[in-house]
């Protein structure tokens, strides 16, 4: 069955490893695995906190006929026309796994994130706690002056909960 999904959490929800331990599953399985990242990030790995690493790709504008399932990683940095690159490779028992972040450090809707949720035919949420409070977070708190959105820092950033973002932002 082919199916584009899309999973969404903030910061250190742990979506890189999801997305490496969804590769293990599938080459297990004797499936063809792409492992790949937006075009505009021009790293060639995926690392999750946990310590877990794999070989990614820049996404290619075609994916080759024989890949079987393809994985994305930071798939919030994907433009428009590559989430509808990934949403036309889904049929013919092919299938996308899309793992990325909802929102940036100001609460909008990252590019990719937007168009992942308007075509996937699945959306799930890899929940996360508020690094204060230990409610459930939704914003990416973003201890820095750098205002540049793609910035893959990661120990810059604090997954909070909406009243502990409050209190910081405002
Ligand atoms: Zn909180």
């Amino acid at each position: 069955m082919s199916k584009l999904y899309f999973f969404f959490g903030t910061m250190g929800a742990g979506k890189s490893a999801y997305a490496i331990n969804k590769a293990y599953e599938f080459r297990e399985r004797n499936l063809e695995v792409m492992l790949a990242l937006p075009k505009s990030l021009k790293v060639g790995y995926i690392d999750s906190r946990s310590g877990l690493k794999l070989d990614a790709i820049p996404l290619p504008e075609r994916i080759p006929e024989n890949i079987d399932i393809l994985i994305v990683d930071e798939s919030q940095f994907l433009s428009e026309q590559e989430v509808k690159n990934i949403r036309n490779f889904c049929k013919n028992e092919k299938s996308a796994f899309c793992y990325g972040l909802r929102t940036d450090f100001s609460g909008n809707l990252f590019e990719g994130s937007k168009f992942l949720f308007a075509l996937s035919d699945s959306i799930r949420e890899i929940p996360s706690m508020c690094k204060i409070c230990k409610k459930k977070s939704i914003f990416n708190f973003r201890n820095s002056d750098n205002k540049n959105t793609i910035c893959l820092d990661k120990d810059i950033y604090e997954p909070l909960c909406f009243e502990c973002y409050s209190k910081k932002c405002c």
